[in-house]
């Protein structure tokens, strides 16, 4: 008999739903038209994309016309900021903090190459960036073209910035507020209205949906400093042409109603086991530091750096019973160090010595329990080996 390890990486792509599979399902058959057609079928088609739209509005309390759907995070930030910065590279400037994901940290490197300026953010030691920091560098020369860009929260060490604080600046300077959201959404509440956010990235398959979609919310006013990066046949207002996939659509509508249902069961849920992983690695006499923030970060995501052993190390020995990542979180595979854990001080050992362990909607006691086991019993066989 064989078993699959116990899935504890929800903060890199979550299982869909069962409910988003049955959703996708419908649309995978004979029921499949492309959804831009005029014959019914299309209208057909169609009609469920409007659905799914009204279920992202809901779950983020955007108006009507203000989704756009991408095919995940990762483009929805290329087309938040190359959409607004490229049409007058030189009188803009971005402001983004030094732990963005490397999907706005690597277009803010292209920009600053086509002229834009770029105004990078330093965090604190527990991840949070200063307000103070923010308002010095905007009370500076004013371009007329500002966008600050700030993760809602962050994938590698779960702290949640103070967005609502960043729009409050708005009162006093011009600029626009984009906000990577791709850990957040459905975990988290988020009212783009409330939270004064004009741009907002997010992913499917973060929150129970497929991979191979997400979206940008883009809202009145930053309408019109966007541009579009694909050409085609004029979909999506043009802004982001392409057929859309309506099974991909229909199964992330689902996700959106499920997250409303579920964000404060699968929180509370989440937290309670994230608490009781620590709690059992330290009874079994781990030693470790809590990365990530005991209260007020992302729900469910644990990030520690263990004292007597590296990462790789751990996830090598682990690997039959447990999917669980290294610090550098999405691109695990990466050996440089995480970018991330860099910025909030720590050195090239300790960063190699941290995992993160994200626990989600199925997850349960005795996935905690048993990963907390599964941990403390390969420290303490390395331990005996050395
Ligand atoms: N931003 C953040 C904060 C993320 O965690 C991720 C995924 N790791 C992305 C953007 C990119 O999302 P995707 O891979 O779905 O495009």
């Amino acid at each position: 008999m064989t078993f699959d390890p116990i899935y504890l990486d929800f903060n890199a792509s979550t299982p869909p739903d069962p409910s988003v599979v049955a959703a996708m399902q419908a649309w995978l058959g004979s029921r499949h038209a492309n959804p831009h057609a005029a014959h019914m079928a299309g209208q057909r088609a169609a009609a469920e994309i409007d659905k799914a739209i009204l279920s992202i509005r809901k779950l983020i309390n955007a108006s009507s016309g203000e989704i756009l759907f991408t095919s995940g995070a990762t483009e929805s930030n290329n087309l938040a900021l190359f959409g607004v910065a490229s049409s007058d590279p030189c009188s803009t400037r971005v402001l983004c903090t030094k732990i963005e994901h490397k999907s706005v940290l690597e277009v803010t490197n292209k920009l600053a190459l086509d002229g834009v300026t770029i105004c990078p953010l330093g965090v604190d030691v527990n991840g949070y960036i200063s307000l103070k920091n923010v308002t010095d560098i905007l009370s500076e020369n004013n371009l007329n073209n500002t966008v600050v860009s700030v993760m809602h929260a962050n994938n590698e060490i779960g702290t949640v910035q103070p967005i609502h604080r960043i729009a409050e600046l708005k009162d006093k300077f011009n600029f626009l507020l984009h906000v990577d959201a791709a850990q957040s959404l459905g975990r988290l509440p988020l009212d783009v209205d409330e939270m004064g956010i004009d741009l907002l990235s997010f992913s499917a398959h973060k929150m129970y949906g497929p991979a191979g979609i997400g979206g940008l919310f883009v809202s009145k006013a930053a309408k019109r400093y966007l541009k579009p990066l694909l050409y085609g046949g004029g979909q999506q207002n043009g802004m982001r042409p392409g057929t859309l996939p309506v099974f991909l659509v229909a199964g992330f509508g689902v996700a959106c109603e499920k997250a409303l249902d579920l964000m404060n069961a699968d929180s509370r849920n989440a937290k309670q086991l994230a608490e009781l992983f620590c709690d059992r690695l330290s009874s079994y006499g781990v030693s470790f530091r809590r990365i990530s923030p005991t209260h007020d970060g992302l729900p469910g995501l644990v990030s520690i750096c263990l004292h007597e052993i590296e990462g790789e190390d751990l996830l090598l020995r682990v690997a039959p019973f447990l999917s669980i990542s290294t610090g550098s979180a999405c691109s695990s595979r990466e050996i440089r160090g995480s970018h991330v854990l860099r910025e909030i001080g720590l050195g090239e050992r300790e960063a190699r010595s941290v995992v993160r362990i994200g626990f989600g909607r199925s997850s349960t006691v005795s996935d905690a329990t048993r990963a907390a086991e599964v941990i403390a019993d390969a420290i303490r066989v390395q331990r005996d080996e050395q």
